[in-house]
């Protein structure tokens, strides 16, 4: 290939790929890019909108280009947006920045009419969807002829002249005022420099786009839906407000959020007035919970949830009447099938069933009442995802799922109304059972009152009724409600106790002195938890009963004697420790190590925790217990006899069924095959030497073994709960799912702790207390916890807001000052 163009212009540091190509094709007088694109690749020269992103991208033939333009390679790599992978997203290397896919805009040329005519080239910010004003001309960019109102595309060579022939004036562009400039701003500054200054949550692209995006969940879109934020497919003048409007609530951050909060506390008390004042805010509760600003954007989320906090605590109360709806302009029109659809802007499916199931059959010209079409957009924008609606019952998600099963509220949208994956609920409904509740209250000063989150803690465990028939009673007057506080949500319905107890049928005699221990009750006695509790039960180790006790369905319980007989014969690990003042760390596989035999336990028959003979353990000797705790297995490795080949296999390398063999608990080579392939151990590259059989250096799998099976540092998931003293649950809810502890996996499933990690959390619950903890010792609800938090009774020692984790813990003292 010799050829080269006739013309060949320089690029511009600042030009786009495709607007170079065009230049170029302009000044070798084609009128398209067809005839540059078919010198590039002989067989594609069609210039379709995924191909003008393939070019930007740079997906074409550089070499031939540098050939054809006489230029350097590097120079016309320079041009080209550099496509990037970060966290399972696609991003574009523009300048400094790396910007978002959906914050760019390969589809139509965006230009500056001022900057052409200074230096006629495109310039690649043009393509930055949040680039929407030109900073030096302060005008918005344009995109759409003004005299045939199509939109630019790449078919012109000339970025001046309309596929209609017109010409493109500045004349045409809209000047912007300074206020309006401010993404554009940012967006100039992430390209040209390194970070945005000047906005306290803004740093980079990123944080940019996660703002913005918020703030248009917040405020123009169904809250609900997943559909994510895409500038780039508006035309600019859309766009511009779009943008503007989604960022308003942060553009003057904090002030202008709480303004913007005080604006939709006032809209929505008009709307609903049975809501606490948290729940008035629930599309930003929803929209932080959907977003994905948790996971990419911490710190953002954290700063948002603070100032809504905040706003929360100070609230003033501002209290105003809608005015009514505009009624004048409500002569019958009708809309069209499309009018309707743009209107309701939903998918075409969703669309599909939501006119069948809520419009009215159209007319025989497919019309429908724009009354109807309002009504209906008015419902979608009020919908709530049923984690949303507990938030505001302020209830859990299993009683809010009670209270949709039993009728109490129903679902708009859902798999069994219209098909939709989720179920939504109008908040209208919400309302209406609030406002209902609230219209139910009977004062009754004289009677004794259980609130319903006392009533939770305390008698639903042994009620006769679910939830669900409770606020059934109480909503047809067969149960008083003697008091309602809203602003607890559902939870703050308080009942006359008389009809309450005898509604649910518990006697609130004392229990008999010659009692039934319930199964906590025996997790107590043990110090254990319970899913160890009952497969002592099931290896029959305990005697069990079932018996009905104020409770709807059998339950098992012990007897009194039963446990003492128990606790005669067995003893559980953790007492041993307790016995001996010896650590707790590996006490059981150090008494086994003593030749003391456990009569259950993991490797014995499956139980979750070792269980010895107390007559066994008195045997032991203090010391050597204590010896045992730097006990580490022998790692040695075999001797080496001569080395031939095979000699060699035999002693530095062991096959997989040895292998298996050593791993125990009835491993199996797929075991062995499954470390190999995580990566644990490897097999050695023997080229058939020693056979077809794979092999695996010992010192590798003795390593492996002394890391994962005999390491004295490592405490199985299944013995920690044991090890901390603190139920499965807690431990997964506080210390595992927050992040606070990180296990470690042996690749064949079995997930472990680190000693030192377990000393420190033991070391740390002595002083400090979960939520949950808390409650319970102080006998409140979380939720009671949260509101202390709130009014600043207590503080947390560690959480949201605190450090980066998301659950809080509290400092023993707290107990006090909440009682
Ligand atoms: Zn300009
Ligand atoms: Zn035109």
């Amino acid at each position: 290939m010799k050829k080269r163009l006739l013309k060949r212009p320089e690029p511009n540091l600042d030009e786009s790929m495709i607007g170079y190509l065009l230049r170029l094709s302009d000044a070798n007088c084609y009128e398209s890019l067809s005839p540059i694109l078919s010198l590039l690749d002989d067989n594609d020269c069609e210039v379709k909108a995924h191909k003008i992103r393939a070019l930007c991208m740079g997906k074409l033939n550089i070499e031939r280009l540098s050939h054809l333009t006489n230029k350097p390679q590097n120079t016309l790599n320079n041009l080209i947006f550099q496509s990037i992978t970060l966290n399972k997203s696609q991003y574009f290397r523009v300048g400094h920045a790396s910007i978002s896919d959906e914050l760019m805009n390969f589809r139509n040329p965006a230009i500056c009419v001022q900057c052409l005519t200074e230096s006629s080239y495109h310039r690649k910010i043009w393509t930055v969807a949040s680039y929407i004003v030109c900073l030096k001309h302060l005008s918005l960019l344009q995109d759409t002829c003004s005299t045939c109102h199509s939109v630019f595309n790449w078919s012109r060579t000339n970025l001046l002249k309309c596929r209609c022939g017109a010409e493109i004036k500045a004349a045409d562009s809209r000047q912007v005022e300074s206020s309006e400039t401010l993404l554009a701003d940012m967006t100039a500054q992430a390209v040209t420099g390194h970070s945005i200054k000047g906005h306290p949550l803004i740093k980079d692209m990123q944080s940019f786009y996660a703002v913005i995006h918020l703030g248009y969940m917040l405020s123009s879109r169904y809250s609900w839906s997943n559909t994510e934020l895409d500038l780039s497919s508006q035309i600019i003048s859309n766009r511009h407000t779009e943008a503007l409007n989604a960022f308003k609530p942060f553009a003057n951050w904090p002030e202008s959020f709480h303004q913007f909060l005080t604006e939709i506390v006032v809209i929505n008390r008009a709307i609903y007035p049975a809501f606490s004042k948290p729940a008035l805010l629930f599309r930003l509760s929803m929209a932080l919970d959907r977003s994905p600003l948790r996971k990419l954007q911490p710190d953002i989320y954290q700063a948002v949830e603070y100032e809504l906090e905040n706003f929360i605590r100070s609230e003033q109360t501002p209290s105003i009447l809608l005015k009514p709806k505009n009624q004048n302009l409500m002569q019958e029109k009708l809309l069209s099938k499309e009018e309707t659809k743009n209107m309701l802007s939903v998918s075409d499916s969703s669309f599909a069933r939501l006119i069948k199931i809520n419009l009215k059959s159209p007319s025989s010209d497919e019309k429908y009442s724009l009354d109807n079409v309002t009504e209906l957009r008015d419902i979608l924008l009020r919908l709530v995802t049923l984690n949303e609606a507990a938030k505001i019952l302020r209830l859990s998600l299993h009683n809010t799922k009670n209270l949709l099963k039993s009728g109490i509220i129903t679902a708009f949208r859902g798999p069994d109304v219209d098909g939709y994956r989720d179920i939504l609920i109008d908040t209208k409904v919400l309302n209406d059972l609030l406002t209902a509740i609230g219209n139910s209250v009977k004062p009754k000063s004289i009677h004794e009152v259980i609130p319903l989150s006392l009533y939770f803690k305390k008698y639903h465990y042994n009620s006769t009724h679910t939830f669900d028939e409770l606020i059934h009673a109480a909503l047809e007057g067969r149960l008083s409600i003697v008091n309602f506080d809203k602003e607890n949500g559902l939870l703050g319905v308080s009942f006359s106790k008389d009809e309450l107890l005898q509604l649910i049928d518990i006697k609130t005699k004392n229990k008999e002195t010659n009692e039934l221990l319930s199964i906590n009750d025996v997790i107590v006695a043990l110090n254990s938890y319970r899913d160890a509790i009952y497969r002592i039960m099931s290896a029959g180790l305990l005697k069990y009963q079932m018996a009905t006790i104020n409770i709807k369905s059998a339950q098992r319980f012990v007897s009194a004697e039963e446990l003492d007989r128990f606790k005669t014969k067995y003893i559980l690990p953790s007492e041993i420790a307790e016995i001996f003042q010896t650590n707790a760390t590996n006490i059981s596989e150090r008494t086994m190590h003593l030749g003391i035999k456990p009569v259950s336990g993991p490797t014995i028959d499956n139980g979750l925790v070792y269980i010895f003979e107390r007559k066994d353990i008195i045997s032991i000797n203090k010391q050597e217990l204590d010896k045992l705790q730097s006990y580490k297995t022998r790692t040695g490795r075999p001797k080496k006899e001569q080395m031939t080949p095979k000699n060699k296999a035999k002693t530095d390398y062991m096959d997989a069924q040895t292998v298996a063999e050593l791993l125990g608990d009835n491993a199996n080579i797929q075991k062995v095959s499954r470390l190999v392939k995580k990566g644990f151990i490897q097999a050695v590259q023997h080229n058939g030497e020693l056979g077809n059989k794979r092999y695996f250096k010992s010192e590798v799998v003795l390593q492996y073994l002394a890391e994962f099976r005999n390491n004295p540092h490592l405490i199985k998931l299944q013995d920690i709960p044991t090890w901390l003293s603190i139920n499965k649950r807690r431990l997964e809810i506080d210390w595992l799912k927050s992040g606070r502890l990180s296990l470690i996996n042996d690749g064949l499933g079995q997930r472990y702790a680190h000693v030192d990690d377990l000393e420190n959390i033991k070391k740390l619950r002595i002083s400090a207390l979960s939520t949950q903890e808390l409650a319970e010792s102080t006998g409140k609800t979380r939720q009671d916890v949260n509101n202390a938090i709130r009014l600043g009774k207590i503080q947390p020692i560690s959480g949201p807001n605190y450090d980066s984790f998301p659950n809080f813990l509290f400092d023993r003292t707290s107990i006090t000052k909440l009682l």
